[in-house]
């Protein structure tokens, strides 16, 4: 039987045509109502709604407004599934007719624009479209399905918050951990790799002290804007010479200030950078080397006290579990043909989404979704100009509705049976 023949017989895909529709209207709604991370009020209490209507028991306010349901369907592993839920402090400039107009007040009490623009509101969509497939096609698998509606990831904190506050006890652990993320792809095709699939991230700020002058009298100062200029050439030396061709890592000072006036020598400078390793070794080797140059550029400035390096947020490395990849993999090429599912790269993109699996002590997967039009992917592609289509967190990115909406809702049924059987 090919695999056409065999997925039209199969009850779970009865239902997805019809689904669509009510799909995208929800797509769209949650798209125009975006909820900054950890405010996602609203967004919880439509998927909270989806899992009830669907049969699940579902428990909300789980740190903070996530929201969990389990569906228990005889004997059989237990699988869970995440999507996270929040957006971000930018605004949209899509076009799209059901743009974000929306404005929050973030936590230092600033109004700033919402909107979705890492794609988490297709996420939500998906993990809705998934689990009432799922639940309607009961009949054609087993075991417990644990669907994760998560908060917070963009600021790394969702994850987290949602395993402090008891997720482990509370509820059945999972056998395997799946999650996806829609990213700049044909649409209609899935990519993933075994190993290292998002990088670790950790955001570190500096406060470098020196001693404020008279701008005609340097003499008299221990200038921080020439010690942070220092710092920050010296730290681009890094990755081109400490880290072997061969590993990666990114180190960038995304921030650099000091001063208010031209002629005054301030007291200290703010350095705030980012890290991004794809192995345990070579981050601590990295964020070593930066202590060091940190601490020795002050030094050599004659600074009158050490620099306070400070850790901002920090996202844990995601590896996916080899066993658990090669057996999606094998379902994904099954169900969509060899044609649809690539090969990636590790991305330096980061993810809160490895905590669950660590901390559950069960193996993870997560896979990246294609959300560009495929004939624009292939224009690019041939003129080499892939890099300048929007990517995530751009204000314009917009994943094209279909097939990215059918694709990701596809993915996410065929992961889960891949662990259930009949
Ligand atoms: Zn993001
Ligand atoms: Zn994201």
């Amino acid at each position: 039987m090919s695999k056409t023949q065999a997925d039209a017989a199969d009850p779970v895909w009865g239902s997805l045509d019809g689904l669509l529709a009510d799909l995208e209207s929800l797509y769209k709604d949650v798209h125009a109502h975006p909820e900054l991370s950890m405010q996602e009020v609203r967004t919880a209490a439509l998927a909270a709604d989806r899992l009830r209507a669907a049969g699940f028991e579902v428990t909300t306010g789980v740190g903070g407004t996530g929201v969990v349901g389990v569906l228990r369907n005889g004997e059989g592993p237990t699988v869970m599934l995440r999507a996270d839920m929040d957006a971000l402090p930018v605004q949209e400039a899509t076009g799209l007719p059901y743009a974000s107009r929306a404005t929050a007040t973030d936590r230092n009490g600033q109004t700033v624009p919402v909107s979705h623009m890492c794609g988490h509101d297709m996420h939500v969509t998906w993990l809705a479209g998934a689990t009432q497939l799922l639940a309607q096609a009961r009949a054609s698998w087993r075991g417990t399905l644990l669907a994760v509606f998560q908060p917070g990831e963009e600021t790394a904190e969702g994850a987290r918050a949602m395993l402090d506050d008891g997720l482990q006890k509370r509820f059945p652990r999972p056998d395997v951990v799946l999650g996806q993320h829609v990213m700049v792809g044909p649409a209609g095709t899935v990519a993933g790799r075994a190993g290292a699939i998002t990088s670790a991230a950790d955001s570190l700020q500096i406060r470098l002290f020196g001693r404020g002058a008279h701008g005609s009298m340097p003499q008299a100062s221990v200038d921080p804007v020439v010690m942070a200029a220092a710092t920050v050439m010296r730290l681009q030396g890094i990755v081109s010479r400490e880290v072997a061709a061969a590993e990666a890592a990114v180190v960038t000072v995304g921030a650099l200030q000091a001063g208010t006036k031209e002629n005054v020598i301030p007291d200290e400078a703010l350095i705030k950078l980012n890290v991004r390793t794809f192995d345990e070794g070579v981050r601590q080797r990295v964020l070593a080397a930066i202590e060091r140059i940190v601490n020795a550029e002050a030094q050599a400035s004659g600074a009158p006290r050490k620099p306070e390096i400070t850790p901002l947020d920090r996202y844990p490395l995601n590896v996916n579990d080899a066993a658990a990849s090669a057996r999606l993999a094998e379902a994904f090429r099954a169900h969509f043909g060899a044609e649809r599912v690539r090969q990636t790269g590790p991305a330096p993109a980061s993810e809160d989404f490895g905590s669950f699996g660590t901390d559950w002590h069960s193996p993870s997967v997560f896979w990246f979704v294609g959300g560009t039009d495929p004939q624009l992917y292939a224009q690019a592609q041939a003129a080499n100009r892939v890099h300048e289509l929007p990517v995530n967190h751009s204000p314009k990115f917009a994943p094209v509705l279909h097939p990215t909406l059918r694709t990701g809702v596809e993915t996410m049924v065929v992961a889960a049976r891949a662990w259930m059987p009949a």
